[in-house]
């Protein structure tokens, strides 16, 4: 990210841990660089804790998730524990996405009323069935959502009969476009994302796509840095920002951290968790530097604090591709030198 931005806008990156289980090293590995990509321009950390699903999230993984943060160098200005704002550039707390259903409530409302919405009936067999589209090398369009184009009349039947709806949001047919600072130029045609999408669930739930995009926006969030596994969320993020006229961040979709199988870092590696790690008597240092080592800005990978690496970060080394992390990597993380 060319040094230059820092003058024109103060820098805000985000932290957006969903607290569905323990940080594993691939968190640890995302949040480190957005931290240091953030950091290293003087720029300022919200963390969000992304709580909104209600069957998997815990509070006591919240917890335990801003302990593990702390504990391996990385701070925040502003956060589920900052009394309110820590942070002048930081706008719109609070920072817990199960707060916010007022700011998603209005956000949904402004939407309906400027008619980019409409209720949808299918069961979720049925979408997946409209998502899978044969793709038998001839251009054929995706069969559009039946509730679509339902009228009025047929719509309030409906509705009036106390089926559930989601809420989804009407996506224009033109492709979205963006210039992704580690993946490059990106373009995506709604087919590519599956089109119209959900910002309600059925059951009332307000969908991710929804609540990330209104935060970011309304929290001031100038750059997100988040595995690459989020990059076709990115279009349907921008056009809910752009639909509520919120200001779009910039974006930075990192590789991914893989098992010896090619397998994602996930929170089943319970060996990998960092409360794991930390209880083998692992440094928080020999994390951080290990992971810095992987980015390319830390040759050898020693140990070395996040502040110490403020200013060694760039993206320019940063490889292209998903990396593994090997069973000898592990034992040198855990070993004793
Ligand atoms: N809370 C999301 C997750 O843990 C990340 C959201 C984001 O970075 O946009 O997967």
């Amino acid at each position: 990210m060319p040094a230059h931005h820092h003058a024109v806008s103060p820098v805000v990156g985000r932290l957006a841990p969903s607290p569905t289980g323990l940080l594993h090293l691939g968190n640890a590995w995302a949040f480190l660089l957005a931290w240091l990509s953030a950091r290293s321009r003087g720029g300022r950390i919200l963390l969000r804790m992304e709580d909104l699903d209600p069957q998997r999230s815990r509070p006591a993984f919240a917890d335990a998730i801003l302990e593990d943060l702390a504990w391996l160098g990385l701070d925040w200005d502003a956060g589920p524990d900052t009394a309110s704002a820590g942070c002048a550039e930081c706008a719109g707390g609070p920072f817990v996405q199960g707060l916010r259903g007022p700011v998603y409530a209005a956000a949904l409302a402004r939407l309906e009323a400027a008619g980019l919405t409409y209720p949808c009936f299918c069961s979720r067999k049925e979408l997946r069935q409209l998502a899978s589209a044969p793709h038998l090398g001839e251009e054929e369009a995706a069969p559009a959502d039946p509730c679509r184009d339902l009228d009025a009349a047929a719509r309030q039947s409906l509705l009036a009969a106390g089926r559930h709806a989601s809420l989804r949001l009407r996506c224009p047919a033109e492709a979205i476009a963006f210039d992704d600072e580690v993946m490059g130029p990106q373009r995506f045609a709604p087919g590519d994302f599956g089109g119209d999408f959900a910002l309600r669930r059925s059951d009332g739930v307000v969908a991710y796509q929804l609540a990330v995009a209104v935060d970011d926006g309304l929290m001031g969030v100038t750059e997100v840095v988040r595995g690459r596994d989020l990059l076709p969320s990115t279009p349907r993020q921008l056009l809910v920002m752009r639909s509520l006229g919120l200001r779009p961040p910039r974006y930075a979709h990192i590789p991914l951290l893989l098992d010896a199988g090619g397998e994602r870092l996930a929170k089943r590696h319970a060996s990998l968790s960092l409360a794991a790690l930390r209880a083998r008597g692992v440094e928080p240092a020999r994390i951080t530097g290990y992971l810095a080592g992987l980015a390319g800005i830390n040759p050898g990978g020693a140990p070395a604090h996040p502040r110490e690496l403020v200013g060694r970060f760039s993206l320019n080394t940063l490889p292209r591709n998903d990396m593994r992390v090997m069973e000898e990597d592990v034992a040198r993380l855990v070993g004793s030198n």
